[in-house]
């Protein structure tokens, strides 16, 4: 096979830094090029290639990246102390200490060997952090020297292919992502991922080189439908797109557990604005040409990734309805997607130049590790702490002492407290983060500092369930729930017993104090004990108005006689839910039966489809608010209940929608028979026009659930005119 190869000759590759760095040593690259073409000399690559090839390649990328000349030496010579006679010493007499100190950390670099025993892993690792915080260069230099070396890695034997390209997946391509290097980590992914995986590559490859054509043809149509649109909005923008890389749909197929075609968003299309308001007024523009994929919205311009990064991410459907992914940046934004630490590089300050403030700031994590590990004891706690922020898939927070944990990402603070303690969990109320406080259900970020809040009177709840993720804390809350359940249906069903017993001029209270009257309910019953009792009313397994019926001829004749059957009467709240609601279920199951008052708040009006939860109240039942509703978070965690909508029951509740307007004649018809078209009949309406030429609407009417709801919320906010529909 004849391969093909590009070297750059030295009056190229110094014409090339000269290009973007006017003021640079390019004299100093041509020395670089010719001292290392000499002590390669003879070397040959596995391939049979000369080996100075390689770092002539390795300076090609560097030189891509824009960096300083002394990166391009470095890079340039950055073999030649290991690979040849040539020392440190003469590195720094001929190209001085900035150049020598590069070499020198790249050279380090080069000798640990990532894949060992965990107690040398962790002592590689404090090497290539302590190197890389003196100088982000070295880091960048040993990417293009691992780049260029996986770009020719087919000549090695199986063993070593397998060995490198696994390094370069867990290592490499993760810092390679946490500098912002987003396309030396598309490559070096998908180069490991060629050799680690060589069968599952190929078929990928296969299916992406056959719809190949097509993807093309379909992201140049969406190129030319946003380059006309914006420009017939007067915006100068440059729009390119591009197949995602085939590991990123690799791992895709593997989350979603789909097939190749099944993945959707194949491609991505990246918008290049003048400046961050013309990019809001872009996503703009674009989600009126095309539907947006709800949720797939991201602002990473005023929440910049940790890397700095920055875009705002929609993904769309677009002209043939496929979704396509699309990023709006500014010029600058875009050399920082491309280029990461690279494009904050200052060139031609002082002689080796440096990073902007800004940038520097975003990297004193690095400098932080390393000072940080001064107070660590071993290696392996420090592998620790040097894993915050490279691996995506676990979270290291501190405790107050300054210990580590790990913890899976999306892990909270009830996780971390009852790892600490199960008394620390189960009295847990929030945490201080950072010295912030924050909620229970505030996901735990890298490096964050942890105190866990609690109060005595705390216990676990069961919406904890939803929030924590360690075995350990699911363990605990679950089996407390379990020991607790009892005693709240008990207190629950002696609730709603006392008031259906009212109802019917009983007095429970009586009741317990006679131990005869007690006994015979209990037997008639079939119950132990009066406890027993109350549980099976709670859990909702008796009605209330069986008990009522099973102590009838136990009270006394004279009060019974003078009120019609229990079962036939009704309380004042169950008649007023009735009303409200039109029917005989009171709409909301507790522990999955109907037999409970219902009172819906006024606060927040749940409707069918909501969240719901009950709030247990002494004598009037149950009040439902809405999950969501700042009320029942101030009601007595103590009180409340879980509660489920009844799916059998035909309720229609009464809501109230705002429907802001341009003030114009026709449009509360249009409305109007919006409502109509949805099967709504509006019970009251007050429309007030407002001084800013808008109108404010206010429409009652009857709605069965949360689909209806949101049906004709949709139909609302398509009419012209509309400018806002919300729910009051
Ligand atoms: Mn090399």
């Amino acid at each position: 096979m004849l391969a093909f190869l590009v070297v750059l000759s030295a009056g190229e590759l110094a014409e090339k830094v000269r290009s973007y760095h006017p003021s640079g040593d390019v004299e100093m690259v041509r020395r670089a090029y010719a001292y290392s073409e000499l002590a390669h000399e003879g070397q040959k690559r596995k391939s049979g290639d000369p080996y100075f090839i390689h770092p002539v390649s390795v300076a090609s990328i560097i030189a891509d990246m824009r960096l300083d000349v002394a990166s391009v030496c470095a890079a340039l010579l950055h073999d030649v102390v290991e690979d040849t006679d040539v020392t440190d010493a003469d590195i720094e007499r001929e190209f001085g200490a900035d150049v020598a100190f590069l070499v020198d950390g790249v050279t380090k670099l080069s000798k640990i060997n990532f894949i060992s025993k965990q107690d040398r892993t962790a002592e590689s690792f404090r090497k290539l952090i302590v190197a890389m915080s003196r100088d982000l260069r070295v880091l960048v230099v040993k990417l293009c020297d691992r780049l260029d070396n996986m770009r020719t890695l087919d000549h090695m034997s199986d063993e070593g292919k397998e060995r490198i390209a696994r390094e370069t997946m867990d290592i490499y391509a993760p810092l390679a992502n946490r500098l912002g290097l987003a396309s030396f980590r598309n490559e070096l992914q998908d180069l490991s991922f060629k050799h680690l995986y060589p069968d599952v590559f190929a078929d990928l490859e296969r299916s992406a080189v056959s719809t190949a054509g097509e993807r093309d043809a379909g992201i140049l149509r969406v190129r030319q439908a946003l380059t006309q649109k914006l420009g017939q909005q007067g915006f100068a923008c440059r729009v390119e797109g591009r197949s995602k890389h085939l590991y990123s749909v690799w791992r895709k197929m593997h989350e979603r557990q789909c097939t190749y075609d099944q993945v959707h968003d194949l491609t991505a299309v990246q918008v290049v604005m003048e400046s961050v308001a013309d990019c809001y007024a872009a996503l703009g523009v674009i989600h009126s040409l095309w539907t947006p994929v709800p949720g797939r919205f991201k602002d990473y311009i005023a929440l910049p990734k940790p890397n700095m990064y920055q875009s705002l991410h929609t993904t769309v459907f677009g002209p043939s309805h496929q979704r396509i992914e699309v990023q709006i940046r500014t010029t600058e934004m875009h050399g920082v997607a491309e280029r990461g630490v690279a494009a904050h590089w200052r060139l031609g300050a002082g002689a080796s130049g440096g990073l902007d403030p800004r940038a520097a700031a975003q990297f004193t994590w690095l400098r932080q590790l390393v000072e940080s590990q001064d107070q660590l004891k071993d290696p392996t706690e420090f592998l620790e702490s040097v894993k915050i922020d490279l691996f995506q898939d676990e979270v290291y927070v501190f405790t107050p002492k300054g210990d580590v944990r790990a913890f899976p990402r999306g892990s909270t603070p009830i996780d971390f407290a009852y790892s600490i303690h199960t008394d620390l969990g189960d009295r847990c109320t929030g945490a201080r983060i950072n010295g912030g406080i924050a909620q229970l259900s505030y996901k735990l970020r890298n490096g964050d500092l942890v105190e866990v809040l609690t109060s005595p009177d705390q216990r676990p709840h069961k919406e904890w369930l939803e929030w924590a993720l360690t075995a350990k804390a699911r363990g605990r809350i679950r089996g407390y729930l379990r020991t607790t359940q009892r005693e709240k249906s008990m207190k629950l069903g002696h609730d709603l017993l006392e008031k259906a017993l009212h109802e019917a001029d009983i007095s429970l209270g009586k009741l317990e104090h006679s131990s005869e009257d007690a006994r015979r309910l209990c037997d008639a019953l079939g119950y132990e004990q009066l406890d027993d009792v109350y549980v099976h009313v709670g859990y909702g397994k008796l009605k209330t108005s069986d008990v009522v019926d099973a102590l009838a001829p136990l009270a006394p004749e004279s009060s019974r006689r003078s009120l019609p059957p229990a079962s036939l009467r009704e309380g004042r709240i169950e008649a007023f839910v009735r009303k409200v609601t039109g029917r005989n279920s009171h709409g909301v199951l507790l522990n999955g039966v109907d037999d409970v008052l219902v009172r819906y708040t006024k606060c927040c009006n749940p409707l069918p489809g909501d969240e719901i939860i009950g709030f247990m109240t002494r004598g009037r039942g149950v009040t439902v608010h809405r999950k969501t509703c700042e009320r029942a978070f101030e009601t007595d965690p103590e009180r409340r209940v879980a509660v489920s909508w009844d799916p059998k029951a035909k309720i229609n509740r009464m809501v109230q929608l705002k429907v802001t307007t341009a003030n114009r004649p026709g449009i509360l018809a249009t409305v109007g028979q919006t409502f109509h078209g949805a099967g709504i009949n509006i019970s009251e309406a007050a429309c007030r026009a407002g001084e800013d030429g808008r109108a404010e609407n206010l429409f009652t009417f009857l709605c069965a659930d949360l689909a209806q709801l949101k049906g004709v919320m949709k139909r609302l906010a398509k009419v012209e005119g509309v400018v806002d529909v919300s729910r009051t």
